[in-house]
């Protein structure tokens, strides 16, 4: 078997050249002149109703939808002229866009103790309110959040620059792991504690983090400057105070990321060098993880009902 691919350096290149941008930042063009969306809901729990939706905008605007390793679904092999629509329609059926750039990311959980026979304490609940109040939070750099039911920590807790698992009485928390090239085992900050003490000591930790790290350093850096003692006391000393200015400023920020931002407004060299390229998929040639359809759209039959763009879709789930 075959798998080599060839590099597409430029491409390569403004990928680069857009992670250097400040700021929110959804996914771009990829390697088949197509664009992705990353979408998801919270806890990574789809509703059969989320499910149909996700299937008609699949099936409407994406070749196919791709399950991630950080429970996001990834959407691809998006025309470009089809890329607004299918971020509307992916709003109007409840689902969150995700963003990979600078910022609180959604949070990865395991089914816990709603679920598993070895959950010690609840994650979904948790995992709901910390991305109500945090997500979208604007941060040096990505901060990757995890929860797991237990110690067994299927969630990769301890691969988190936030990670909580689960013990009999409470939470053990972690900070500054990584996962990539180099993989880090996150330092225990604190535990066990109760959930409601979570909140705090998350907010207490980005403030911390917001503070003493330099332009673009990940939590893990900042942690090898600062040492894990001098971090914790300063987290120790604000994690009883009020959070209430970084909940709105995520909250505004998710806004932006969600309604303001459009790939267009931000990338429109990059879609103007689609339109001329232009190569995508070879009609006939079915791609192994594709659906095999050609390039354009498929055409709406005499049964079908208006694009999901169109008309809004019914609020998925109950959510
Ligand atoms: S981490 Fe524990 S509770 Fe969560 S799925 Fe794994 S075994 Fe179950």
């Amino acid at each position: 078997m075959d798998t080599s691919t060839p590099l597409d350096l430029s491409l390569r290149k403004a990928t680069v050249e857009r992670r250097k941008r400040p700021g929110h930042r959804c996914l771009g063009r990829q390697r088949d002149n197509h664009f992705a969306l990353l979408i998801g809901v919270p806890t990574a729990c789809f509703s059969a109703a989320q499910l149909r939706s996700l299937a008609e905008i699949v099936d409407r605007y994406a070749r196919f939808s791709h399950l991630t390793t950080a429970q996001s679904v990834l959407l691809v092999g998006i025309a470009p002229q089809h890329y607004e629509p299918a971020r509307q329609a992916v709003r109007q059926a409840g689902f969150q866009i995700r963003s990979v750039g600078r910022d609180l990311f959604h949070v990865k959980c395991c089914p816990g103790g709603d679920f598993s026979p070895f959950g010690l304490q609840r994650t979904f609940d948790l995992v709901a309110l910390i991305e109500e109040y945090f997500r979208g939070l604007p941060t040096p750099q990505k901060i990757k959040i995890a929860l797991s039911g237990c110690p067994n920590c299927c969630a990769n807790s301890r691969l988190s620059d936030f990670g909580l698992h689960a013990v009999v009485n409470g939470w053990k928390l972690y900070i500054g792991g990584r996962m990539g090239y180099a993989p880090l085992i996150g330092q225990e900050l604190a535990g066990p504690i109760s959930s409601d003490a979570v909140p705090g000591y998350l907010a207490a930790v980005l403030r911390v983090y917001r503070e003493l790290a330099e332009p673009n350093e990940r939590l893990f850096r900042t942690l090898e400057r600062i040492g894990l003692d001098d971090f914790r006391q300063r987290v120790e000393g604000l994690r009883n105070e009020p959070y209430d200015d970084l909940v709105e400023e995520a909250a505004r920020s998710r806004k932006a990321l969600e309604e303001g931002f459009t790939l267009a407004d931000q990338d429109k060299q990059t879609l103007s060098s689609v339109g001329s390229e232009e190569k995508v998929f070879q009609p006939g040639k079915k791609n192994l993880c594709g659906n095999g359809r050609d390039e354009e759209p498929r055409q709406l039959g005499k049964n079908d009902q208006p694009l999901l763009a169109e008309q809004p879709l019914k609020a998925p789930g109950g959510q």
